[in-house]
């Protein structure tokens, strides 16, 4: 099955938000198979968000992820990193539809709660960077057969 990964982030944190969000992922059927709680530093930063480093508001991205403590999570299923990038919405919460994550329960383009994986190869550059293999655990719930139909496993 896929994996991905997702970071509630400083805002899901200081909002007492990680809780809700937590229950919406395994309403969903999401595997929950890793999880811990991190301070992260602008070293972890400045790789996970290479894309954004010469951006000018990577100063504020560093400054607001090292604000709070964050939980970063490894999810499974088939198909995870499309079905959490739905759940999580568009970049910007004003934007993102009610029903999503962001558009639900934020107002901003920065301060937007989650981090998602945006592909199945990066989502695996991205779980190596934040957990030890051994911290990812080989776990598979019993009520699997209620999850998904034989014929989709
Ligand atoms: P996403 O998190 O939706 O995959 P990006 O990879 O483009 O989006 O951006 C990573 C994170 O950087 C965003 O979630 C957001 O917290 C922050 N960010 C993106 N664009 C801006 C911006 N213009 N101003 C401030 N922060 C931003």
């Amino acid at each position: 099955m896929e994996q991905t990964l997702v970071i509630l982030k400083p805002s899901a944190i200081e909002r007492g938000l990680a809780g809700e969000i937590i229950s919406r992922i395994q309403k969903k059927g999401l595997i929950i198979t890793a999880m811990k709680m991190m301070q992260l530093d602008e070293a972890i930063l400045r790789e996970h968000y290479a894309h954004l480093v010469e951006k000018p508001f990577f100063p504020h991205i560093v400054a607001t992820m090292t604000s709070a403590p964050v939980i970063c999570m490894v999810l499974k299923g088939i198909d995870a990193v499309a079905v959490f990038r739905q759940m999580t919405g568009p970049t910007n919460g004003r934007k993102a539809l009610p029903g999503t994550l962001r558009g639900d329960f934020c107002m901003s383009g920065s301060a937007n709660i989650v981090h998602a994986s945006d592909s199945v190869e990066n989502a695996e550059i991205e779980i190596r960077r934040f957990f030890k293999p051994e911290e990812v655990l080989d776990y598979t719930p019993k009520n699997l057969g209620f999850l998904y139909a034989e014929d989709e496993l």
